[in-house]
């Protein structure tokens, strides 16, 4: 019998496509991937440390699996692994802790899995690393999105996060890898390819190639497809990808663009790189030349020195912005970072707070941009999950639609008429895939 491997990931898309191909290194090799609830051989931690909570979570998650199989062999890779690797060695029943550098080379550092007294802990520093770990994760049930890594680490030092520290430099997937994986994975029958990264905007410096040149590329492959970028830093957002998003209908019209803070004074302690007028000015240009463009906002509230009248400029400053969504983080203080040296620590009860006001805010704002949605015809890529006679898929503008499931729309690009809005979740009907729409009209 084959033996068993559980995987689980903390933090960000990008980490679970480097998940994804650390199961895929495991298959190859002959085991049996098992789902990370079930009793297993190995469990792989691929942990996050952006929040205190993310260092909590890998904790319990080991205690958790070691009450599964208390025999097991426990690695934990990732951004907490990079950063904290003592820590984690103290850890009861970890066996070995793998950098950020180290975490798709599992195999040729950690021969046989057996269990040592001590923790193996293989952690080379991040500064400089030039090395590219490729990785994408993809469904491999329903075939309908696939998270694609083409860029890793970071060269901005925003005065709260810890991920430059544990990722290391900005570097990217060279541009002729990126567009062979890219076709590959198209081939495979994947309808929506999403673009990930630490800073995906910044992609290709080392090879003099640009975002916005690759995106074209990739636009090009035939094939009926989607392409969709994670996330965007405000300056990097340039005219000529919001053009591009305009004018090519493979991009999904949709930007997910971190703001973190809506006043200036604060922006300015974030040492993030724009002014509020200048994102304020991204938004509104996109916006006008894309139709029902969907924006979603990274905000983080409570941070060192955000006085009520700071949040209060923040939150109206959202307001007033035409965006459909809000991820909204709580300020954690993280070691190592410039932040947790600065004056003025907002209380944990009242960051709580400050959350949970902007999580309504972007509740408002979801179910308004929902609404505008009736009478619009959205191209829908539904899933394959059957719940109870309902299927349920993303528009190109990012909205959730759900109709009746109907086993020939499965990873099929649909336009869909919508009607209304139930349960969170846009309804209509459905003209028919987006091929034979397309034909009609011509
Ligand atoms: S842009 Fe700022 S918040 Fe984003 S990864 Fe880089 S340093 Fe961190």
């Amino acid at each position: 019998m084959s033996k068993t491997v559980a995987l689980h990931t903390l933090g960000c898309k990008l980490n679970f496509s480097e998940t994804s191909t650390i199961g895929n290194q495991f298959l190859h090799k002959g085991y049996e991937v098992v789902e990370f609830k079930e009793k297993a051989d190995i469990y792989v931690f691929n942990t996050c440390t952006v929040t205190e909570h993310a260092d909590r979570e890998c904790r319990q998650l080991v205690r958790r699996a070691l009450r599964q199989n208390p025999n097991a062999y426990v690695i934990v890779t990732g951004c907490y692994a990079q950063l904290r690797p003592e820590e984690i060695s103290h850890m009861q029943g970890v066996d070995a802790i793998l950098g950020s550098n180290e975490k798709l080379k599992l195999f040729s550092l950690l021969e046989d899995f057996e269990k040592k007294e001590l923790a193996c802990i293989y952690v080379s520093p991040i500064n400089n690393s030039n090395e590219f770990g490729a990785s994408n994760s993809t469904d491999a049930d329903s075939r309908t999105r696939a998270y694609f890594k083409i860029q890793d680490g970071c060269d901005y030092n925003c005065s709260f996060c810890t991920i430059p520290l544990a990722r290391g430099n900005s570097r990217s997937m060279e541009p002729g890898s990126v567009l062979t994986e890219f076709r590959h994975l198209i081939a495979r029958g994947y309808k929506e390819i999403i673009l990930t990264g630490v800073n995906v905007g910044d992609y290709g410096k080392s090879y003099n190639a640009k975002l916005y040149d690759l995106l074209g590329r990739m636009a090009d492959v035939d094939g009926n497809f989607r392409i969709r970028i994670s996330s965007i830093e405000p300056n990097l957002l340039t005219d000529e990808i919001i053009k591009l998003t305009q004018q090519n209908e493979k991009m999904c019209k949709h930007f997910h663009i971190p703001l973190q803070s809506g006043s200036p004074k604060i922006l300015k302690l974030m040492q993030r790189r724009y002014k509020t007028e200048y994102y304020s000015g991204v938004i509104n240009k996109a916006n006008e030349l894309i139709d029902n463009l969907g924006i979603g906002v990274d905000v983080i509230v409570g941070f060192p020195g955000e006085t009520e009248e700071d949040f209060i400029v923040t939150y109206n400053f959202i307001k007033d912005l035409p965006v459909s969504y809000l991820h909204v983080f709580t300020y954690s203080e993280r070691p190592d970072t410039k932040a947790i040296t600065m004056r003025g620590s907002v209380d944990v009860l009242e960051r709580k707070r400050r959350n949970n006001m902007l999580r309504i805010l972007s509740d408002k704002k979801k179910s308004l941009f929902y609404e505008s949605m009736t009478g619009k015809e959205l191209e829908v890529l539904f899933e394959s999950e059957n719940n109870n006679g309902i299927m349920k898929g993303f528009s190109s503008n990012y909205v959730r639609v759900s109709n009746n499931f109907d086993p020939m729309l499965v990873n099929e690009l649909s336009i869909v008429k919508i009607e209304g809005v139930r349960d969170n979740f846009c309804r209509g009907n459905i003209l028919g895939n987006k091929k034979s729409v397309d034909l009609i009209a011509c």
